[in-house]
């Protein structure tokens, strides 16, 4: 096992508020239960609707949410054991880029001072070291040296992600969260920032997790995805062979409101039904038997087990289930 991250039976239960008055006994399940490894180099994928859970996966992973429960492995050691002095000194091994680089740039500081800031802070190199440091990383990211003596509300949506890269990156990390960070940007803008994140992760041996909403993105960029659902995996595996053989129902729901790039195969739009459930009051059984066009009786009585049913192809659905192979009618279950 030389997985860099592995990532354990993660949850992250927030107790529901109604007004001032916390109710304790009902939870809003973010995380629920979630387990992946991430290997060193390879960009992992997270994706799935908006509150499946994605994004809080990433900040529980570098504690800027404590997790409810599970392990968190980065090279072999629980993130979950260090206290927070302890953990402080790590994180210039992970880093996190966020969808609005406006809102984590201080627009006081120059763009050096921006990248010269994460550097003394962590007390890496002198100070003559950190000025190296920072051409180095501007260089790398497209950033001129005149460049550096601007501040961020100077620069366009993409230049000011570039800034927030070369801020995450300055520091030498090995894993890059990247939550929905190109998701902001204007398509052209988007091929020139993911081009610049595959350039970097090869140049700099960088392994990637990455979150998103956006399949066609997704796709260009990841060696395998995990599709998410009511904070739970449903589907987990090399992203070719999702995207050609999408075993979950939810998945194939989700692929297929994406544009075949073939346009000899026809693809038929597969509609859900109603929205995404209430996180605190989830359904019976399967998580996504209320919305799916295949539930049928066993759905709503059983959650599916999480298993591998090809090889490295993971899926959370009664349909795949190989234990047994009750042949019950495809009725469907309504809410
Ligand atoms: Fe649909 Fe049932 Fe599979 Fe859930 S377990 S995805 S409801 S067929
Ligand atoms: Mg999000």
């Amino acid at each position: 096992n030389n997985a860099i991250l592995e990532v354990k039976d993660l949850t992250k239960y927030f107790p529901q508020k109604s007004g001032f008055i916390k109710k304790t006994n009902n939870y809003v399940r973010a995380v629920d239960g979630i387990s992946f490894s991430i290997y060193p180099k390879e960009t992992f994928s997270l994706v799935g609707e908006s509150g499946c859970g994605k994004s809080t996966t990433g900040r529980t992973i570098l504690r800027l949410q404590e997790p409810t429960s599970g392990q968190v492995l980065f090279k072999g050691t629980d993130l979950l054991d260090y206290n927070k002095r302890e953990f402080r000194k790590l994180r210039k091994d992970l880093q996190m880029i966020f969808q609005d680089p406006y809102s984590s740039l201080n627009p006081r500081m120059t763009v050096r001072e921006l990248l010269k800031e994460p550097v003394l802070t962590h007390r890496l190199v002198s100070k003559k070291d950190a000025e190296k440091l920072v051409q180095d990383i501007a260089e790398k990211v497209g950033l001129s040296k005149e460049q550096l003596n601007r501040h961020p509300h100077e620069f366009s949506g993409g230049q000011r992600q570039r800034i927030s890269i070369a801020r995450a990156l300055v520091l030498n990390p090995e894993l890059v969260i990247l939550d929905e960070a190109v998701s902001a940007l204007d398509v052209s803008i988007q091929a020139q920032i993911l081009n610049l994140l595959m350039d970097l992760q090869e140049e700099l041996e960088l392994t990637y997790l990455f979150i998103s909403h956006d399949l066609n993105v997704v796709k260009h960029v990841s060696d395998r995805v995990g599709v998410m659902y009511l904070g739970q995996m449903m589907e987990m595996t090399h992203t070719d062979e999702l995207y050609d053989n999408p075993l979950h129902p939810y998945t194939q729901s989700l692929l297929s409101a994406i544009p075949s790039t073939n346009p000899f195969q026809k693809k038929e739009r597969i509609i859900l039904k109603g929205d995404v459930p209430d996180p605190a009051n989830p359904p019976s059984g399967c998580p996504f038997r209320l919305r799916c066009p295949k539930a049928h009786e066993r759905c709503a009585i059983e959650k599916p087990a999480y298993q591998e049913v090809k090889s490295n192809h993971f899926v959370a659905c009664h349909l795949y289930d190989q234990s047994e192979n009750p042949k019950q009618a495809r009725i469907s279950v309504d809410p």
